[in-house]
């Protein structure tokens, strides 16, 4: 099997299972019991903390842990809206953010428009480049709040430049929510540094656990709990810690940083050796690659050969990838993402995402490169 679908998941690391494993038999207390088994995997978790501070660069009392990337993305968005308007109730509240992020963050603005906050889409070129003059002027609207902009595309891979866009946040004085979920354990991230106010982070994403994430939430940033019932994470986030999730997504972390320089590099080079020969096939199209990009991701699709055709050949061919399109109601819903970059639905709906992760080998991405094209040339024929 070739596993080509990291930006779905990721096979966990093996000492993210040891770590875990550990962790189950050993910290199996409540994180907040007084006594010396709750102490145990208080300590773990406090551990655990300390090494996603130290790889994402930021203190680990600004850092809560939550249940993905899904979470801590509702967390931030309900959680600065709800905090900043009980701070000062006011009129036309809005919150700015962009066509092309994952539904977690779309999802979260469309609950609050439901509750009144006025939500805007800032839209993206052909490249996937987001128009920074039309968020400027959206940035400038009174009673804007809070900005949601991903760092790493999920379908393409490409990177908004989020220190222009925090810098044109800062001038205007709205907080930045960066949807970190792509980009952490595959490009070096020094939260403290950068100028977002908060950032989601998810386990699975990286080699970690699924349903563990971090919201990073800036030391004296407005956030009001989502979810009520406990005092756990100072207040942030009601419920029992999930100590094993927390100790595989620190010890991920703690690995994904360790061998950053090195994977990097080394899936740039695997992805760009899979698109210089998939974007020779006749047809061929790929998405994105105007921008720059996380090094692990390739958008590319094939004029008149439906992704769900070809993603299931692959898969019988024992090549898991993944197409930008879901499915809704019984038929294929183009990727929301492309059409947001121009590409025509019927295009859109042919696109295939390959995404790698550092176990990929060039054999494989050979192999790949090799079975495409009897595959889109059979979809056509048909
Ligand atoms: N944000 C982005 C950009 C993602 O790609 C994903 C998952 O695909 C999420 C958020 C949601 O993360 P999780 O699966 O941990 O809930």
């Amino acid at each position: 099997m070739i596993y080509l679908d990291a930006n779905a998941t990721t096979p966990p690391h093996p000492r993210v299972l040891a770590a875990m494993s550990r962790a189950l038999e050993a910290g199996f207390g409540n994180a907040s019991s007084v006594h010396s088994v709750g102490q145990r995997a208080r300590a773990l978790l406090d551990t655990a903390r300390e090494q996603c501070a130290s790889a994402l660069g930021c203190d680990a009392r600004e850092l809560i842990f939550t249940s993905g990337g899904t979470e801590a993305d509702a967390l931030a968005i309900h959680g600065a809206a709800a905090a900043a308007l009980k701070a000062a109730p006011r009129a036309g509240p809005r919150v700015v953010t962009t066509s092309v992020e994952h539904p977690a963050v779309l999802g979260a603005c469309a609950s609050l428009a439901r509750l009144g906050v006025e939500t805007v889409r800032i839209g993206v070129d052909g490249e996937g480049r987001l128009d920074l003059a039309a968020l400027q002027a959206e940035l400038a609207h009174p009673g804007t709040l809070l900005c949601a902009a991903m760092a790493a595309n999920n379908e393409t891979g490409v990177l908004f430049p989020i220190d222009r866009i925090g810098e044109l946040c800062r001038r205007a004085g709205v907080a930045l929510h960066v949807d970190a979920v792509q980009a952490a354990g595959k490009l070096p991230l020094r939260l403290s540094d950068s100028p977002a106010t908060y950032a989601a982070v998810s386990g699975h994403k990286l080699r970690g656990p699924q349903g563990a994430g971090l919201l990073w939430a800036r030391r004296g940033a407005p956030l009001a709990p989502f979810q009520q019932g406990g005092h756990q994470e100072k207040g942030r986030r009601a419920g029992t810690e999930n100590v094993a999730a927390a100790v595989g997504l620190g010890e991920a972390l703690e690995v994904a940083t360790a061998e950053m320089s090195s994977s990097s590099p080394r899936l740039a080079a695997l992805r760009d050796r899979l698109q210089g020969a998939l974007a020779q096939i006749e047809g061929a199209q790929v998405h994105g690659a105007g921008s720059p990009r996380v090094p692990n991701t390739l958008s590319i699709s094939f004029a008149g050969c439906e992704g769900e055709t070809l993603l299931v050949a692959l898969d019988l061919a024992g090549v898991c990838v993944s197409t930008g399109s879901a499915c809704s109601a019984g038929s294929l819903e183009p990727s929301p993402v492309l059409l947001a970059m121009g590409v025509p639905a019927e295009r859109a709906r042919a696109a295939l995402r390959f995404s790698l992760w550092s176990n990929n080998t060039e054999a494989e991405i050979d192999q790949v490169a090799a079975l495409l094209p009897p595959l889109v040339a059979r979809c056509l024929a048909r």
